[in-house]
């Protein structure tokens, strides 16, 4: 079991409705000692990777894309969730449905901060149906820019984001695979992973 999955078995709390809460270590209150160890997974995940900007989506990958910018040495860009648009050829956009709050929301990336020529490493905390991640690349193609991978800090295999994506043909590294979870009795079952 890897330092991630730990954690997830120390302090995650199954919810009904398929959540898992981790927001005494993730996404509320951040242990920043895991978010420096999460930044460093990914740069040795990805360390093959060219990356120049490590893109994520408000809010809670803001945190977390922050520590993996550090280890790469590259700027950060999240994209900002936002319910009306002007869409005055500056911005790209996506749109977004959120799995936590079921509303649709549009994402902007300005295209002052991602270019055609960039590699970029996509950040997220969660991976359930995947909306968020796949508006994120779409937003990465339309810089035509290159996505070179998709870093997730927990993907819920059980939902079909992380087989859609990589089914699209783009590398998905996540640190923790959850396969199986009960809310009932609280039990997680990870994916084995090397
Ligand atoms: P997706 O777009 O892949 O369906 O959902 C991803 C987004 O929903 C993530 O950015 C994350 O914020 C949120 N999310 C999805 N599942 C969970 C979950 O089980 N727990 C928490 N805390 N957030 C989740």
């Amino acid at each position: 079991m890897n330092f991630l999955e730990e954690r997830i078995l120390k302090d995650g709390i199954v919810k009904p409705g398929n959540v898992l809460k981790v927001d005494s270590f993730l996404n509320h209150q951040m242990d920043i000692a895991l978010m420096e160890e999460i930044g460093r997974e990914f740069k040795r995940r990805f360390a093959d990777k060219n990356i120049t900007k490590v893109l994520t989506i408000e809010a809670s990958g803001i945190g977390i894309a922050a520590f993996v910018a550090k280890e790469f040495n590259v700027p950060m860009v999240f994209a900002k969730k936002t319910k009306s648009i002007n869409i005055d050829g500056e911005l790209y956009v996506a749109e977004v449905e959120s799995f936590t709050h079921k509303n649709k929301n549009h994402v902007i990336v300005s295209k002052k901060f991602l270019h055609e020529d960039e590699h970029v490493l996509i950040i997220d905390d969660f991976l359930a149906n995947g909306c968020a991640l796949q508006g994120l690349i779409s937003i990465v193609e339309s810089a035509k820019a290159v996505v070179e991978g998709c870093g997730i800090v927990i993907e819920k295999g059980f939902q079909y984001g992380g087989r859609a994506v990589r089914n699209m043909g783009y590398p998905v590294e996540s640190l923790a695979i959850i396969d199986a979870m009960d809310a009932d009795n609280g039990t997680i079952t990870f994916r084995e992973q090397n």
